[in-house]
């Protein structure tokens, strides 16, 4: 199999550090908003990556982090006024949805920054003992940049043309451009204890001490968005290769989605939260859309090109049904032409080519009744759709269906009904049938108040 490699600029051949295992660490979220689709295209895209691999015969080992301390995480809080380890959960929670829906499997291992500062704290002080990084004494570390000869391979800049980097009142630095490893403590802001003083982990610390931590001195492949290239992934090789780490040995960047050839942001991508999208199109269709684009291929998002996604799916789907009901149960088979192309540094758009040219096949076949033709088409593109994580008949998909974020919304319309009846109860004066929905719904975990504005409801073990 080949992979294009960031670091190198070349595709080539995959070896994997040991025989037969692979370990994969991507950069998760900032769990600071609802995820819009720019957010989970690098969890599909490393997710048909993990897929193919494990498909290909290696024992992967996924590991996704979750950054649950950050600049970005305080300032919400303050917005939504409520702790910032609960927003921090709140959206972390967001995530998992999205990606259950989504169809994106669960990371082997998939830690939080907050649980991981000993390990911070322990590559800090490997740094500081090697001369790589310093505590002026103000509470902050700062990785020495000029100590390192592999500084800015990754993105290829001159150290030089490099701006300041973070606050400009970070006056203690030796020179601009060392960034931190560590953050001092600042008032009303959370805190950890270390030998240089109280403070906060630096958003590039935390992935190079998980990714050690859990996938050892060097590994096989980093992902993630291409926007981490610089400074993230850049500063995550210098802290690392400074504490006498291997580290990454292929690095993979996937493509953004734009809207008008411009990064979907936040300020732009209200509207394409997952959440929502999910009302219009369903889950394994919004899942195929984004996931049909090559990785390192921008994805221009448009209502029409999902829709259009969608109904392309829908044919592909009516037909791997129709064929089930000619030939009955059929395994789906990656066929020489698919292997190539995953093969081919994930070469999804031909895998798709595939796809259709076994749609047509099949769906000729099923005119000329030849059902052995039905069944190979039928296996050919059910075994390519599981790679892509769109299998139909994948229960996980109905499973996570059912489970998806109308749940709730379902849940409180169905309570709202039971008290509409208690209300009207009460009105004719029914008061054992009145009681008897209290007690019912009291029996399921759900207390009913009755509160000037109205019944309020609440469900045991909810806040
Ligand atoms: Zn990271």
């Amino acid at each position: 199999m080949k992979l294009y490699n960031t670091r190198t600029r070349e595709t080539s051949e995959f070896k994997p550090l040991a025989s037969g295992k692979v370990g994969i660490y991507v950069c998760g979220a900032t769990v600071q908003s609802f995820p819009h689709i720019g957010h989970v295209r690098s969890g599909i895209n490393f997710d048909i990556l993990r897929r193919w691999l494990t498909v290909s015969g290696y024992n992967v080992t996924f590991i996704r982090n979750v950054t649950d301390i950050d600049d970005k995480i305080l300032e919400k809080s303050k917005a939504e006024n409520i702790p910032w380890w609960a927003l921090a959960f709140k959206y972390e929670q967001e995530f998992q949805k999205a990606y259950a829906l989504l169809n994106v499997l669960p990371p082997t291992y998939e830690p939080r920054a907050t649980g991981h500062i000993t390990q911070m704290i322990e590559l800090m002080q490997l740094l500081i003992d090697k001369g790589a990084a310093y505590a002026p004494g103000n509470g902050d570390v700062y990785l020495d940049v000029r100590a390192l000869d592999s500084y800015l391979t990754l993105s290829r800049q001159k150290l030089d043309d490099l701006l300041p980097a973070g606050d400009a009142e970070e006056t203690y630095k030796k020179d601009v451009r060392d960034f931190a490893l560590w953050k001092a403590a600042k008032t009303g802001e959370p805190s950890w204890p270390t030998p240089w003083g109280d403070g906060r982990p630096g958003w590039h610390l935390e992935c190079s001490a998980m990714a050690h931590s859990y996938l050892g001195e060097s590994f096989d492949i980093h992902g993630g968005g291409l926007d981490l290239i610089f400074p993230h992934h850049e500063n995550e090789i210098a802290q690392s290769e400074a504490a006498g780490y291997k580290f990454a040995n292929i690095w993979m960047h996937n493509a953004w989605v734009t809207q008008s050839g411009e990064k979907m942001s936040k300020s732009l991508g209200n509207t394409m939260q997952v959440k929502e999208l999910i009302k219009q199109v369903r889950g394994i269709e919004l899942r195929f859309y984004l996931g049909s684009a090559h990785y390192r291929s921008m994805l221009e998002f448009s209502p029409e090109a999902l829709q259009e996604a969608a109904t392309n799916f829908q044919r592909i789907e009516n037909f791997l049904k129709r064929a089930k009901e000619i030939v009955g149960d059929f395994e789906g088979v990656i066929s020489a032409p698919v292997k190539a192309a995953f093969d081919d540094d994930l070469a999804v758009p031909q895998v798709l080519a595939h796809i259709s040219e076994a749609l047509r096949r099949g769906n000729t076949a099923i005119t000329e009744n030849n059902h052995e033709q039905v069944k190979s088409s039928a296996a050919e593109i059910r075994g390519a759709l599981a790679i892509l994580g769109c299998d139909p008949f994948d229960a996980s998909f109905t499973a996570n269906a059912a489970g998806s974020a109308d749940l709730s919304d379902a849940l409180d319309g169905v309570i709202q009904l039971a008290l509409a009846q208690r209300q009207s109860a009460r009105e004719r004066k029914d008061f054992a049938a009145s009681d008897a929905i209290r007690d019912g719904l009291a029996a399921l975990g759900i207390t009913i108040e009755d509160t000037p504005q109205g019944q309020r409801w609440t469900i045991k073990g909810s806040i």
